[in-house]
């Protein structure tokens, strides 16, 4: 049988299966960006205007808060 090897994880997996612990790693990166970008366009309205709210209403902030989900919905730093 085909297998893959994961050379950080030292592991072996069947051909076709990403290594779980990379996959969990890219996942947090991700996370940890989309709530970076949300974090300087509320930073960036509070320069603006004063209200950190008003970021929610911009595209990019919409977008990063539907790919985090559920969890970055109320997950908001308080204005
Ligand atoms: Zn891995």
């Amino acid at each position: 049988m085909k297998t893959n090897y994961c050379k950080e994880h030292r592991a072996y997996l069947p051909e076709g299966l990403e290594c779980p612990a990379c996959v969990h790693r890219d996942r947090d990166r991700f996370r940890e960006a989309l709530e970076k970008i949300i974090e300087l366009n509320r930073q960036h309205a509070v320069d603006m205007n004063g209200d950190a709210k008003s970021a929610e209403r911009w595209a990019c902030v919409r977008v990063a808060r539907a790919a985090l989900g559920r969890e970055g919905v109320g997950n908001e730093p308080a204005p």
